[in-house]
């Protein structure tokens, strides 16, 4: 098992090269974060041995039980559904917080970082394919929460995040990752203060090579570093 993980984040670093080469990029500019949720501390520390320092998880509870276990040099990063009254536990441990799709919970990270006497970092999730089942902002409401949020001074904007739908092509996703480029291009065009636009969080197992091709600079890979949940 320990093997395995090791083998299969060495594939995935050649396929991030490969994909990058494709498409011209630097290999430093995208981020591989190790989707570890439901998976074991000697899962994480093993990856760690490997060479990560980056890991995904979708609860706050797990990120606080996990946290203390690792190395202090690993960042935890909070990818799944955020509840507000979960803010509080999150925003220390919590590197960057990929989903927040609601001024509600802006406002509340606001009230806690400041609290807090801190600056977090966030991204805002948008729900580009428009499906349903999924949280995230509708692509057409980012541009209204960015300028709300950029006026909070304990909260820093730093880019976009999107979920795919689960394809059996990659090349379905393709134009779902275009679609968050090109709104992450609009709305740094704006200059507007205290926001950047420098990560584009997008791509999982399935289509993390597109999503590279398409300018994702962090990408959210866990079945294929852990194996299946
Ligand atoms: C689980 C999860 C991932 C990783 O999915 P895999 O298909 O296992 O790579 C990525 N992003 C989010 C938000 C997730 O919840």
């Amino acid at each position: 098992m320990s093997a395995a993980i090791a083998e299969n984040l060495t594939q995935v670093r050649e396929k991030i090269r490969a994909a990058c080469e494709r498409s011209g990029r630097n290999y430093e500019d995208v981020t591989l974060i190790a989707v570890s949720k439901t998976k074991p501390i000697e899962d994480l520390q093993i990856a760690y041995a490997a060479g990560a320092r980056d890991f995904g998880e979708n609860k706050v509870q797990e990120i606080l039980a996990k946290a203390p276990a690792m190395p202090t040099d690993t960042r935890f990063h909070m990818i799944g559904h955020l509840q507000r009254n979960k803010v509080r536990q999150v925003i220390k441990p919590a590197v960057l917080i990929h989903s927040v799709d609601s001024l509600r919970l802006a406002e509340q990270i606001e009230q806690e970082a400041a609290r807090e006497n801190l600056i977090v970092d966030i991204l805002l999730e948008v729900n580009v394919a428009g499906e349903e089942s999924k949280f995230g902002l509708a692509p057409e409401d980012v541009l209204e929460l960015v300028y709300a949020v950029s006026k909070f001074p304990h909260v820093r904007i730093r880019g976009l995040m999107t979920i795919a739908p689960y394809v059996d092509d990659p090349e379905d996703n393709r134009e779902i990752f275009k679609k968050l480029y090109r709104l992450s291009v609009d709305i740094n065009s704006k200059n507007i203060d205290n926001v950047t636009m420098r990560v584009l969080s997008m791509g999982m197992t399935g289509d993390y090579e597109v999503a590279i091709e398409e300018g994702a600079t962090m990408i959210r890979v866990g079945t294929g570093i852990f194996g299946a949940r």
